[in-house]
């Protein structure tokens, strides 16, 4: 398994310190299911339903809205490996959430997409 952040040198926006980026560097410990090129996954520590799993992208691109047309292949990776991970959990009705900014809810400033699944997921969304 690689666990180096990629060379891409980050935007000077980006806080390196946060939570996701000491998990990337394996500073802090993460329930992992998965390891590739472009992305980590693993479980949320507080989770909202029986599977809630959060996949990282290795750029250190801050959020969903700052990301650029270079980052296309990779914002790609991100969702088809969401959507391969909840079905491997067995989930093939799952909901993948982004949120972008605190006004919308995120709290860790490195992009990740939510894996929310096995229980009945209201909409609209609180
Ligand atoms: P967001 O509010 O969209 O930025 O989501 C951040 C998510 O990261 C929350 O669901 C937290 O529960 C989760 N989280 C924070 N710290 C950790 C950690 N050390 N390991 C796993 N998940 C975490």
């Amino acid at each position: 398994m690689s666990s180096a952040l990629p060379a891409t040198p980050a935007p000077l926006s980006y806080d390196s310190s946060n939570v996701f980026a000491r998990i990337l560097r394996r500073e802090i410990p993460a329930q992992l299911l998965h390891d590739d090129e472009h992305c980590i996954a693993f479980r949320d520590v507080a989770p909202q339903a029986p599977l809630h799993l959060l996949v990282v992208p290795k750029r250190p691109i801050r959020m969903l809205g700052e990301a650029t047309a270079a980052d296309a292949a990779v914002l790609g990776h991100l969702l088809l490996t969401a959507a391969a991970l909840a079905k491997q959990a067995g989930y093939p009705d799952a909901r993948f959430v982004i949120n972008n900014g605190a006004g919308a809810g995120q709290s860790v400033f490195h992009l990740h997409v939510h894996v929310l699944a096995g229980r009945s997921l209201a909409w609209p969304p609180g």
